[in-house]
């Protein structure tokens, strides 16, 4: 194995919101989207962190191993798929000692390094972050179309166990159109996933005085029970019924 590092912005040892179990999540510094409502922009700008090679990384899950029987390692960010090579060795590692391994992604990454991954990872946690070319530009500053929805596609088509999850923010992404939209590109899927509802909240925006940016979302509600319920009835109507509620925006 190469030396290879990747730059962790931090690490999270007992995690319990991404994926089955506790779980060590590793939040991989810096990110290709620039959402709107991100609610780790200091992880997403990617400037900060400790180098890691996938060896440390492996040694430092083995340090509270015990209390991941049921669980395993995230890798979030940020994107890690930013960081795709290393990523992928760190994955091959994990595997070799036999660890539970989920990615928490936008998929907006190259699709070399989908597909390389596919054997290694036990759960694909897939945020679409909004179902419309126009909107997912306004709010992510990319384009969803050629990258992100081709990876959905072609990951889905390999079979593996995904979760798609997706955050109703109040006037964007829980009108009629993106959420018939988001349903009629999830039913295309092959293997339809569950979908997880998040519930847009604020408790991020001081990190964006403190970055000295400007919080463009400022004055929009975070998102109620009933916001996700309703939405949720939009999406039933249109075909969707497989879902994971939570009142939490996962950012
Ligand atoms: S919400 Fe996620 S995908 Fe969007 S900028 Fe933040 S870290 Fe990147």
């Amino acid at each position: 194995m190469s030396g290879l590092k990747g730059l962790i912005h931090s690490i999270e040892a007992f995690g319990t919101v991404d994926g089955p179990g506790v779980r060590m999540v590793l939040f991989l510094a810096g990110c290709p989207m620039k959402c709107l409502f991100c609610h780790n922009p200091e992880i997403a700008a990617g400037d900060e962190g400790q180098f890691y090679t996938p060896q440390q990384v492996l040694d430092r899950y083995n340090k509270n191993k015990f209390f991941y029987q049921a669980g395993g390692l995230t890798f979030s960010g940020g994107e890690p798929l930013l960081q795709g090579e290393f990523v992928s060795q760190c994955v091959r590692l994990l595997k070799e000692n036999k660890v539970h391994v989920a990615m928490d992604t936008s998929l907006c990454c190259g699709e070399q390094w989908v597909e390389g991954l596919i054997p290694g990872v036990d759960l694909w946690m897939v945020s679409i972050k909004a179902a419309t070319a126009e909107m997912h530009q306004k709010l992510t500053g990319q384009s969803n179309a050629a990258i992100i929805m081709n990876n959905i596609i072609s990951l889905n088509r390999s079979q593996v166990k995904m979760l798609i999850r997706y955050v109703i923010i109040p006037g964007y992404t829980d009108d009629e159109k993106e959420l018939s939209k988001l349903a009629e590109f999830i039913k295309t899927l092959p293997f339809v996933p569950p979908l997880e509802l998040l519930a847009y909240h604020t408790m991020g925006v001081h990190k964006w005085r403190n970055l000295d940016l400007i919080y463009c979302l400022a004055g929009v509600p975070d998102a109620t029970e009933q916001d996700v319920e309703r939405a949720r009835e939009i999406l039933r109507v249109n075909g969707i019924s497989d879902f994971v509620l939570c009142y939490r925006n996962q950012g």
